[in-house]
């Protein structure tokens, strides 16, 4: 949160110069995950102190940035303001040569929670969906002998990823045509808060699967988020359309046509992770009236116990 006397951060952003007000926007008019129409806006700024409002669903209980930014937006902020903002919100640099160390961590962290689950699969391809540097995708290339790829639309980052000897797509796996290519262990790794259409996404990472394919993906638990923080501002960013918690998530990929095989609550106690199958879609799965109320209630009560200026 902003709190008196951490003027350094705020002027660390303000240098940055980004005018998010001015950035091209559109509104979502239904709900992305259950296509309800009624919303209740949670939040007016975001942690860095932009002007990002928040909405939520009032039957699902799905939160993301309403209006949110524009793919052509998106792609811009990804390649000239993502990781300076990060940086600037943090107080140290992060950028695609830093983050390599935490991504080789993360990578071996994975990779033992999948390796049990790709036994006997005989896997051959990887598509690491917003696989940034690829740290992760060649990581998981050598450790499973996969053929790999990494989609990201950070052309920076891509760049690196190339360097190390992966297959790179530079775009947004909403807009990928799957065409006949399929993949056998699809990961889409502290990515899917990052999407600018879920649904969509994981209907296409579903087409790409192969029959008998593994998906791996995690989310930043939303409610763990606003709890650490005692805020729902500072859970809130521009860099997440999305903020996804246990049940949204579930709902996500039971309609998506995912089995979930395991969850992995991360060490870090934020992120969840889910090992996933495919399977028949359930169209309708949606979490229980009694969870999003929960949610709800719980945003107000933080919210009042910790006025936030
Ligand atoms: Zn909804």
């Amino acid at each position: 949160m902003t709190i008196a006397g951490d003027r350094s951060r705020e002027d660390r952003i303000a240098a940055l110069g980004y005018d998010y007000a001015r950035q091209p926007t559109r509104a979502h008019s239904a709900c992305n995950l259950c296509g309800e129409e009624r919303f209740v806006t949670v939040s007016h700024r975001d942690r860095y102190g932009y002007p990002a409002r928040a909405d939520g669903c009032l039957r699902c209980g799905l939160v993301f940035l309403n209006p949110v930014m524009q793919a052509d937006a998106y792609t811009e902020f990804y390649g000239e303001v993502y990781r300076p903002l990060v940086s600037a919100y943090h107080g140290r640099l992060i950028d695609a040569e830093t983050i390599q160390d935490e991504q080789r961590e993360y990578a071996t962290i994975r990779a033992a929670l999948l390796a049990p689950h790709l036994a006997g699969r005989g896997a051959k391809t990887l598509l690491d969906v917003g696989g940034s540097t690829g740290v992760v995708a060649h990581h998981l290339m050598q450790r499973f002998e996969l053929n790999a790829t990494v989609i990201d639309p950070a052309p920076l980052e891509i760049e690196v990823a190339r360097k190390l000897g992966l297959r790179t797509l530079t775009g947004f796996v909403e807009d990928c045509d799957p065409g006949e290519r399929r993949y056998d262990l699809i990961t889409l790794c502290q990515t899917v808060d990052h999407l600018l259409d879920v649904s969509l996404a994981l209907r296409k990472i579903r087409a790409l699967l192969s029959e008998g394919g593994l998906f791996f993906v995690d989310i930043v638990d939303f409610r763990a988020a606003y709890r650490r923080n005692g805020s729902v501002e500072e859970a809130i960013k521009i860099d997440h359309p999305f903020y996804l918690t246990e049940e949204t998530a579930v709902a996500f990929l039971r309609r998506s046509g995912f089995d979930i095989l395991a969850v992995d609550y991360a060490a870090d106690h934020l992120h969840i992770g889910y090992v996933c199958a495919p399977a028949p879609d359930v169209h309708d799965a949606l979490p229980a009236r009694d969870d999003v109320s929960r949610q709800w209630r719980e945003i107000r009560s933080i919210q009042n116990r910790l006025p936030d200026r």
